[in-house]
C-alpha cells in the first residue's frame, strides 16, 4: 500500500521525517477553522464543514469581512488586540443556538487563525481549582521518577476519563518507552513496551514540543479541507483543530484507538516524553480541560526537573566526597598511579563502574574487572588517541572499535579523561548489559518496498516483539561525566601544583648552592690570600737581600715567583669581587656617571701608560640609578678591558656613550681593539672564559662575569657585539628604581 499525504505528496521512508504535517490544510470534523487576512480583515479560507456550525458555506464566508461571520464585537476586539500586539484569548460565541468557543492565534505565516469548537461541558471554576491543587499535591518530587510518572498517569486518567493513559519517555535516539500506565482493567498492559523513533517522527515531535497538547477526538472522522485552495501554504501548526497526518491516523487505527490526547513533557528545554491518552471510542474534552492538562504536564515537568537535578546533586555530592579523598591521596603519595589505584577509595569508586585503567607515562595499571593489558592498550590507540575530546564516553565501544565485541562482557561502556596534555588517561569500564527489549511490534517492519523505494507503512501488528540487545552498557549519565570532568580538573590542578613545588624546590636548592659557592669562594680566596702574602713578602726580601748573590737562573726564578704571586693575587682579588657582588644589598642612588668614569680613567693611569689612546666620553651622559660602588665595577671593568684589548692598536680609540631604547638608557663602551668572534659573544660573560692569548693579554676571565652579575642585580641586561679584529662594543642598561 502506498501512502500519500495531502495533495498526493508521496511519503516514503526517506522523506517521512520531513512530512509537511504543519501544512495539512484540513480541519478535524468536530470544529471549523477560519483563516483571516490580518490587514484586510477578510476571510481567506474556511474549512468546508463550516455550514455544520456556522450555518453558512465557505463561499458565503470567504472574501467577506470577519465581522460578518463572528460577531461585530468579537471581530473588533480581535483586530484591536492584534494591532496592539496583545495576547489573544478565546471568546464564547453562539451559532444556531449552540455554544462554541472561538480560539484565535496568529500563525507563523502571519494570518489570523480561528478555531471554532464546541464549548463542551461547562467547567465549574471551584472544581477546576480543586483539580489543579490536587495535581500540585499528588505529584511529589520526593518520589522516585517511576512513582511520579505513575501518579501523573493515574491523575490524568481520573480527571479526563481516557481508557488508557501512558507516560511515554524518549531515549537518546528518540525511541520511546512506556514508563507508566493507567488503564481500564480489561485492556492489556503496554507498560515497558518500546516503540521505534519512526513511530513519532521528527515533524510530529517538533509540533508536540511547540503546541504542548494535541487532541484527536475521532480517529475515523472525515477531515474537512480548507477552501479555497491557496497558492500560499498556511502554517496550521498551532491550530487546535489541525487535521491529522494520514499516516498517524492509520497508525492509531491499527491500534484500534478511537480518540487520543497527547501532551508534551518538556524537561530542560527538550522533549522528554509524552503523556499519551488513548480512548477506544470517540472522545472530546474541551479547551479548558486541555489547558489544565497542559498545566499538569508543566507541573509534572517542573517536579521531574527538580527530581532529576536532586538526583544529579546526590550523585555529585557522593562523587565529590570520593574526589576529595583521592586528592588527599594524590597530595600525600608521590606515585600518581599508586595514589589512585592502591588505596580505598580508588579512582574507579568515583563513578559506577566495574573496573578501570590508568595509563600514565606509557605505564598501564589495571583496577577491577577489565579487558587484558593488550586489549586496553588497543582501546587507547584505536579509540582514545583518535578523539579530540578530553572527556570521552560511549556505551557501545564496538561503534568505535569493532574488535571490542571480544571483551564486551568487560568493557562495552568506556568513559575516559585525558590527563594533562599528554596521552595519559584514566579509564572506567562498564560491562555489556544483556537486556531484552520488548517492542510494541517489530520495529524493523514498518515499511514496504516497491520499485526500489521503501514506503512508510504504519505497523499493523502491535504484537509484542522481543529483541536481545548485546554489546551495550548502561549509559553514562551526566553526573558520571561531570564527576569525571571534576576529577580531571583536580588532577590537573594537583599536577601543576606539584610541578610548581618541584620547580620551587629546585630553585631554592640552586639558590642555596649558589650561596654556598659564594661563601666558599669568598673564604677560599681569603684563606689563599694570607699564604700568598707570605710568598710575596719573602720573595721581595730575597730579591732585596740576595738578588746579587744568585746566578741568572736563581734571579729569573725569583722574578717568576713574584710575578706569579702577583697574578695569583689579582685572580684572588677578582674572585673576591665576583662573590661579593651577590652578597651585598643594593644601595641605590641617582647620579651622573661621567665623573665616576673620569675617575676610573685617572686612577687606572691610562693616559700615562697609554698616551696614544683616545677616550671620548659623551658630553650629555644621562644620570644612572643604581648602586654607585657596584656600577663603578661595571664601568671600570668594561673600560679597562677596552683599554687592554685595544692598547696594541696603532690608534686606539675608546668611545663611551649612550642611546635611549624602549624607555631604557643604554650605555655603551666601544673600542677599536682586537674584538672577538661572534660565537663568543655570550660565552665571554662566563667565569674563567678567556678567548685571548694569555701571555699577550693578562687577565683572570672573571671581570665580565662580575659585570654581568652586577648588571643583573640591577635588573638590567648586558650584551656585546664585535667583529674579530675590528673592535668590540659592550652595551648595558639597569632598571631599578630609586626609593
Ligand atoms: P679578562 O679580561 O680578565 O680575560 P674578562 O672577563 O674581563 O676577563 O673578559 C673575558 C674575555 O672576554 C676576555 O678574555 C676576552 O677574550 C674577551 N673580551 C673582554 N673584553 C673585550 C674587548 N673589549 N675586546 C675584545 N675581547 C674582549
Amino acid at each position: 500500500m502506498k501512502l500519500s499525504s495531502q495533495k498526493n505528496d508521496t511519503v516514503t521512508m526517506t522523506n517521512c521525517d520531513r512530512e509537511p504535517i504543519h501544512v495539512i490544510e484540513k480541519a478535524q470534523q468536530h470544529g471549523v477553522i477560519i483563516v483571516v487576512n490580518t490587514h484586510t480583515q477578510k476571510v481567506l479560507q474556511a474549512s468546508e464543514n463550516c455550514i455544520t456550525i456556522l450555518g453558512k458555506n465557505t463561499k458565503e464566508i470567504v472574501d467577506q469581512e470577519l465581522e460578518k461571520t463572528v460577531s461585530n464585537t468579537i471581530a473588533k476586539d480581535l483586530f484591536d488586540k492584534i494591532n496592539k500586539k496583545e495576547t489573544l484569548y478565546p471568546y464564547h460565541a453562539q451559532f444556531s443556538g449552540e455554544k462554541y468557543l472561538l480560539i484565535p492565534h496568529i500563525s507563523e505565516t502571519n494570518q489570523l487563525i480561528i478555531d471554532i469548537e464546541p464549548l463542551g461541558k461547562n467547567i465549574d471554576p471551584i472544581l477546576f481549582q480543586e483539580e489543579l491543587t490536587k495535581i500540585l499535591k499528588e505529584i511529589k518530587d520526593t518520589d522516585p521518577i517511576e512513582e511520579m510518572c505513575n501518579q501523573a498517569a493515574l491523575l490524568i486518567k481520573n480527571l479526563y476519563g481516557y481508557d488508557r493513559v501512558m507516560m511515554y519517555r524518549f531515549d537518546e535516539q528518540w525511541n520511546g518507552e512506556v514508563v507508566a500506565e493507567a488503564r481500564e482493567k480489561e485492556l492489556e498492559s503496554w507498560l515497558g513496551l518500546h516503540y521505534p523513533a519512526t513511530d513519532i517522527p521528527e515533524p510530529a515531535r517538533k509540533i508536540f514540543f511547540k503546541q504542548g497538547v494535541r487532541m484527536i477526538c475521532d480517529v475515523n472522522h472525515h477531515p474537512a479541507a480548507l477552501l479555497p485552495n491557496l497558492d500560499e501554504k498556511i502554517n496550521l501548526s498551532k491550530s487546535e483543530l489541525r487535521g491529522v497526518s494520514p499516516i498517524h491516523i492509520e497508525y492509531l487505527k491499527n491500534m484500534n484507538v478511537g480518540a487520543s490526547l497527547t501532551v508534551a513533557i518538556i524537561l530542560n528545554g527538550k522533549l522528554w516524553g509524552l503523556i499519551a491518552c488513548h480512548h477506544y471510542s470517540t472522545k472530546f474534552i474541551n479547551y479548558h480541560q486541555r489547558q489544565s492538562c497542559k498545566f499538569l504536564a508543566q507541573v509534572f515537568s517542573n517536579k521531574l526537573a527538580l527530581r532529576t537535578s536532586n538526583n544529579f546533586l546526590d550523585k555529585i555530592h557522593l562523587s565529590e566526597k570520593i574526589r576529595k579523598e583521592l586528592i588527599l591521596q594524590l597530595d600525600y603519595i608521590s606515585n600518581f598511579d599508586q595514589a589512585l589505584s592502591l588505596y580505598k577509595p580508588n579512582f574507579t569508586d568515583i563513578i559506577e563502574s566495574t573496573g578501570g585503567a590508568i595509563y600514565n607515562n606509557e605505564k598501564l595499571t589495571l583496577v577491577g574487572k577489565t579487558p587484558t593489558e593488550k586489549q586496553v592498550l588497543k582501546i587507547i590507540s584505536k579509540v582514545l588517541s583518535n578523539t579530540e575530546e578530553n572527556v570521552f564516553y560511549t556505551q557501545q565501544l564496538t561503534k568505535y572499535y569493532a574488535k571490542a565485541s571480544k571483551f564486551a562482557e568487560k568493557a562495552s561502556g568506556v568513559l575516559s579523561i585525558r590527563i594533562g596534555n599528554e596521552e595519559n588517561y584514566l579509564i572506567w569500564f562498564r560491562p555489556e548489559e544483556s537486556t531484552t527489549i520488548t517492542w510494541g511490534g517489530n520495529p524493523k517492519k514498518n515499511g514496504s518496498i516497491k520499485d526500489g523505494v521503501e514506503y512508510l507503512h504504519p505497523r499493523k501488528s502491535f504484537e509484542k516483539w522481543t529483541e536481545k540487545i548485546s554489546g551495550i552498557a548502561k549509559p553514562w549519565k551526566n553526573y558520571d561525566v561531570e564527576a569525571a570532568s571534576n576529577l580531571k580538573e583536580s588532577i590537573t590542578h594537583i599536577l601543576v601544583k606539584k610541578q610548581k613545588d618541584q620547580i620551587k624546590e629546585l630553585n631554592e636548592s640552586l639558590l642555596d648552592v649558589n650561596k654556598e659557592l659564594e661563601t666558599f669562594s669568598y673564604s677560599v680566596s681569603h684563606d689563599l690570600k694570607a699564604p700568598l702574602r707570605g710568598i710575596e713578602g719573602y720573595t721581595r726580601i730575597l730579591i732585596q737581600k740576595y738578588f746579587d748573590k744568585l746566578d741568572e737562573f736563581g734571579q729569573n726564578a725569583l722574578k717568576t715567583i713574584l710575578s706569579s704571586a702577583e697574578e695569583m693575587d689579582l685572580l684572588i682579588e677578582d674572585i673576591l669581587t665576583y662573590s661579593k657582588v651577590g652578597q651585598n644589598k643594593l644601595n641605590i642612588t641617582n647620579y651622573n656617571p661621567k665623573h665616576q668614569i673620569e675617575n676610573i680613567i685617572a686612577s687606572q693611569n691610562i693616559k700615562l701608560e697609554y698616551p696614544n689612546i683616545q677616550i671620548d666620553i659623551a658630553d650629555n651622559l644621562p644620570n644612572i640609578i643604581g648602586d654607585k660602588r657596584m656600577l663603578l665595577q661595571v664601568f671600570s671593568n668594561l673600560i679597562s678591558n677596552a683599554v687592554k684589548y685595544s692598547s696594541k692598536e696603532k690608534n686606539p680609540k675608546i668611545e663611551i656613550g649612550f642611546y635611549i631604547h624602549d624607555k631604557n638608557t643604554i650605555y655603551y663602551i666601544k673600542d677599536n681593539g682586537i674584538g672577538f668572534k661572534d660565537d663568543f659573544k655570550n660565552k665571554i660573560f662566563d667565569v674563567f672564559s678567556r678567548f685571548v692569548n694569555g701571555s699577550e693579554f693578562k687577565g683572570s676571565g672573571i671581570g665580565l662575569a662580575t659585570v654581568k652579575k652586577a648588571v643583573e642585580k640591577h635588573q638590567g641586561k648586558i650584551w656585546a657585539e664585535s667583529i674579530l679584529g675590528k673592535g668590540a662594543t659592550f652595551y648595558f642598561y639597569v632598571s631599578v628604581s630609586e626609593k
